[in-house]
């Protein structure tokens, strides 16, 4: 872009899942958009995550979007999971369905925006030297997009090759023959560690924390189901709306702790063979409540792994028994614990001997030098306020948002943060989010700001601007209802405990879907309670925007 700073009604930073339906509604509004993304192209999270065996949690017909019951009956998914590659199809099919890689910049990164208090603008600055400005600035910048390098030393002195499951390389990468090691036992870890091991001549994994695994059970999706699901699609997208997570679960009634010992290992064996994320955790209403109800839920686990895995030290290892069961994300695997079986994978607990460093051939912990070729971190991510805190936010009377989430983010019901107008942020911290089926949580986000949007352009109002008692009482709110949850025992990214110095707060908003939808639908019903509307200062806003 050249000359005078281009102004636009809104820019979108990202176009991911939520930055490509985000262009679709706002365009329907007829406003003027600028788009960018730091990635090549749309895709987002499918874009980046292309290690092997990367595919989604959520099933493939909840994790789609659900605005054009065209596109829903159009699309047809292969298999239960979909793989990466899939859903980066998909994605692409939406942007050429509705034509949304128009305005979008790609390989263009924002690296600050600041509100011009006089204009009632954002002007925005981005990593090639663009200058814009816009009313509006959505940040659909997604929660698991920055990708968290590991503190190790001498990560630059390794003469083999190092790859982060966050930012693959599009070429793929082949492992056969060669000596690998994996750092992180997350949900990529857990996703790529078996797939990894039927490649590599030697896989060792390095694991500081054991998490809890199930068997995705995934398999081709048969044209019977997927016409089943076709002709209810509807119906089935209302009672997703409906659900706590945004996924369709039947509601367990009983306690863990109020049916007998040989009842409720039936009912764990069920919920184990649904292969779904849900099934465990809702088996019972109290494991995400009651220590001791959740102790009988990862008793039942790490039953499963010893049965699993042949060598009972090495069984003993993947037990996770720090944290309680379902306040980490879970995650779904194929064959995770049985790859533990096979002579060419080595599992080193680094909590017993910790990474010293990463040397010229490998790495050496406490205890033993690993000799590799190559090194995958699958260390995650600086989950929900890593991207948001990347670019430099300059708000009203010249506050950083850096300074004023120093000890946290603080948001109005996760879309809002105060001191900041007009900046929308797609499933922030604050919302229910990575709690739940994200696909429902991004079209309801956008939905939302994309009314709110309207009704201010409607009545000729510059800007809105979340108030710091709202803001509070949300904050407080979001705090309450988590700390009747085991979710805060857990050293989990959740708590941004995977980054060091990061505050320890619970981030998302767990009191589930339908009480949040509530909330928002009711604030917007309320002329938007909550936040300060403030009326154009011009008269008449500029022709484009
Ligand atoms: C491996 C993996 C599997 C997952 N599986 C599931 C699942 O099964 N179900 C589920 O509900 N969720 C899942 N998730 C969560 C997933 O992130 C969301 O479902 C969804 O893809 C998020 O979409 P988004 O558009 O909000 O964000 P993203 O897809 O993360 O897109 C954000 C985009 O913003 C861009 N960006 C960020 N900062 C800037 C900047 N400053 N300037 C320009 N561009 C920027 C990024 O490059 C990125 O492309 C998974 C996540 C991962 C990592």
């Amino acid at each position: 872009m050249t000359g005078a700073p281009p102004g636009f009604a809104v820019l979108v930073v990202g176009a991911g899942f939520a930055g490509l339906y985000a262009h679709h509604r706002l365009r329907a509004l007829g406003l003027t958009i600028q788009g960018f993304e730091a990635a090549a192209d749309v895709g987002g999270t499918w874009w980046w995550n292309r290690y092997p065996g990367a595919r989604c949690d959520v099933e493939s017909m909840d994790y789609c979007y659900s605005f054009s019951p065209e596109l829903e009956q159009d699309w047809t998914w292969s298999e239960r999971y979909a793989t990466q590659p899939e859903i980066l199809r998909y994605l692409n099919h939406v942007a050429d369905r509705f034509d949304l890689r128009r305005d979008i910049q790609f390989d263009t990164r924002v690296t600050a925006a600041t509100w011009d208090e006089a204009a009632q603008r954002w002007r925005v600055v981005t990593d090639r030297g663009d200058r814009v400005s816009a009313q509006f600035l959505v940040m659909a910048t997604g929660c698991l997009s920055q990708a968290k390098d590991p503190e190790i030393d001498g990560i630059e002195t390794f003469d083999g090759e190092i790859f982060h499951t966050g930012r693959w390389p599009h070429e793929g990468v082949d492992f056969t023959g060669r000596r690998v090691g994996v750092i992180g036992t997350g949900s990529s870890g857990i996703q790529s560690i078996p797939v990894i091991a039927r490649q590599a001549a030697h896989l060792t994994v390095f694991q500081r924390t054991p998490n809890f695994t199930m068997p995705a059970k995934n398999a081709p999706l048969d044209q019977q189901a997927i016409a089943d699901r076709k002709a209810r699609a509807r119906e089935i997208r209302e009672a997703m709306r409906a659900s706590r997570a945004g996924i369709v679960v039947p509601m367990p009634e009983h306690s863990a702790l109020g049916v007998d010992d040989e009842s409720r290992e039936a009912l764990y064996a069920r919920a184990w063979d649904t292969g779904t994320l849900y099934g465990m955790v809702a088996a019972f209403n109290d494991l995400l409540i009651n220590r001791d109800a959740n102790d009988t839920a990862a008793e039942y686990v790490r039953a499963r792994i010893r049965s699993i895995v042949d060598d009972p030290e090495v069984a003993e290892r993947l037990s996770p028994r720090n944290h309680p069961f379902g306040t980490k994300r879970p995650c779904l695997d194929t064959d995770y614990y049985a790859t533990y079986n096979r002579e060419n994978v080595t599992l080193v607990d680094v909590r017993e001997t910790p990474i010293v460093a990463v040397t010229p051939t490998g790495v050496r912990t406490s205890a033993d030098d690993f000799e590799l070729d190559a090194i995958v971190f699958a260390t995650g991510f600086d989950a929900m306020t890593g991207p948001l805190l990347g670019p430099d936010f300059t708000g009203a009377h010249g506050r950083k948002l850096r300074d004023r989430w120093a000890a946290g983010p603080r948001t109005y019901l996760g879309i809002a943060t105060a001191g900041f107008p007009n900046l929308f942020i797609v499933t922030g911290p604050g919302s229910p989010s990575v709690l739940v089926n994200m696909a429902v949580a991004i079209e309801h986000h956008v939905d939302w700001m994309a009314d709110c949007i309207a009704y201010l352009r409607q009545r000729g109002l510059a800007s809105i601007d979340a108030t710091t008692e709202a803001e509070d009482a949300w904050v407080d709110h979001v705090n309450e209802v988590a700390n009747v949850t085991l979710f805060p025992h857990a050293n989990s990214w959740y708590m941004g405990a995977n980054v060091p110095g990061k505050p320890r707060v619970f981030m998302p908003y767990i009191g589930g879907f339908p009480r949040y939808d509530d909330v928002c639908r009711g604030v917007a019903a309320d002329d938007y309670r909550g936040f300060t509307l403030t009326p154009a200062t011009s008269p008449e806003p500029a022709p484009s925007t």
